[in-house]
């Protein structure tokens, strides 16, 4: 039995990297989450009797508190998730992304080097610090390319420059400490449970209701997108066999303009969920004005996890959205909590 330290588990990835975790058994989780806007617990109700979770709400950057969640659970790694993750909210405030996301992942740093230093040789030999980041560090692309884990970092957004910060204090304590570090670095997340202020769970829920779907400038930015679940199997692949202080790309090697993302959807809502007065969602299409820094064009480049890990995503880009829109149509009642609000309540000892 392994015991991971799992932070940001109540969020999108990691609430998928969690579920999917203790269905394969083997792993407890201690799971740390200060239960943000973006935290939910509805995502993790599945697990409410399951002796394998512990979820504990608190902050990366309570000193006491990481220092006792570690003596306690003795863990045999850490998966930070944690972080603020939403680029225009660190448009309209930045403070909060540097002190989560930077100021938060050093204390857990900190504190995760003491512990590991504390352990037998052994145990040190065999613990892990993984850090998930997104490929917005290296900047927007031309037309052509793709990232590497050799390309220099050029983060254009608050968000970006705060996990380029966190990941550079990952590198650091592997090369300074010897701390046994591993960094992820993934392109566009999509799947069930993403909170519905990102780009597919939102145009779904707007394009279910018949309202307008305000896609950002010219709609032609490009993401390359990969399904959730393909992204779990990927950190648990290098958190298995990943060389320590080693960086590894993730990617779904399906790049789509954000347009023809829209179009999908609306394609896909209409085939199963015509609007009643006959529409077609794609009229619904409202060009907006474009997001301040917009980069262009993300691609990534997984060869290296591919080659040495031996990972390949399991979905297609039309396979992993038809899963996503059904994911959404079934699961009503969880947007419908986090439209109205009431996914809060829970934490606050409401119904
Ligand atoms: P999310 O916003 O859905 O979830 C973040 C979680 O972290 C929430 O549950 C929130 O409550 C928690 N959290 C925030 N601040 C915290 C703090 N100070 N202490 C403890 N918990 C805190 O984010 P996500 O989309 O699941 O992303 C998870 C990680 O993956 C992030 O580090 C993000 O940068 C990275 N990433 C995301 C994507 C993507 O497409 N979503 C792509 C690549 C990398």
């Amino acid at each position: 039995m392994k015991t991971l330290l799992v932070t940001g588990g109540a969020g999108f990835i990691g609430g998928n990297f969690v579920l999917d975790l203790l269905a394969q058994g083997g792993f407890r989780v201690v799971n740390l989450d200060k239960l943000t806007y973006a935290g939910n617990l509805d995502t993790l109700a599945p697990l409410k009797a399951n002796p394998d979770h512990v979820f504990v709400q608190g902050d990366i950057g309570d000193k006491v508190l990481v220092e006792r969640l570690l003596a306690e659970h003795q863990p045999d790694a850490i998966v930070n998730f944690a972080a603020e993750s939403h680029v225009d909210r660190s448009i309209d405030g930045p403070a909060e992304f540097v002190q989560t996301n930077v100021v938060g992942t050093l204390n857990l740093l900190e504190r995760a080097l003491a512990y590991w230093r504390s352990q037998s040789l052994e145990r040190q030999d065999a613990f892990r610090f993984l850090h998930v980041s997104t490929d917005e560090v290296y900047g927007s692309l031309g037309p052509l390319g793709k990232f590497t884990e050799e390309t220099a970092y050029a983060p254009n957004s608050p968000y970006s420059a705060s996990k380029a910060a966190s990941d550079h204090l990952v590198r650091a304590f592997h090369h300074t400490y010897g701390m046994p570090t591993l960094t992820t670095n993934c392109s566009n997340n999509y799947g069930p449970y993403q909170f519905p202020e990102k780009l597919i769970p939102l145009m779904i829920q707007k394009a279910l209701r018949g309202e307008a779907l305000p896609v950002y400038g010219d709609g032609r930015n490009v993401r390359d997108w990969l399904y959730v679940r393909d992204h779990c199997r990927a950190i648990q692949r290098v958190l298995e066999a990943g060389r320590t202080g080693e960086v590894y790309n993730v990617g779904g090697d399906s790049e789509r303009e954000n347009i023809h993302v829209v179009k999908v959807i609306c394609e896909l809502l209409d085939r199963r969920e015509p609007l009643a007065d006959g529409r077609r969602r794609e009229s619904l299409i409202t060009y907006v004005k474009d997001r301040p820094g917009h980069d262009r064009r993300y691609a990534i480049d997984s060869g290296k996890l591919q080659r040495e890990l031996g990972w390949a995503p399991q979905e297609t880009f039309e396979s992993g959205i038809e899963r996503t829109v059904q994911w959404y149509l079934d699961n009503q009642a969880w947007c419908g909590r986090v439209t109205d609000g009431s996914y809060r309540m829970e934490r606050l000892g409401g119904a």
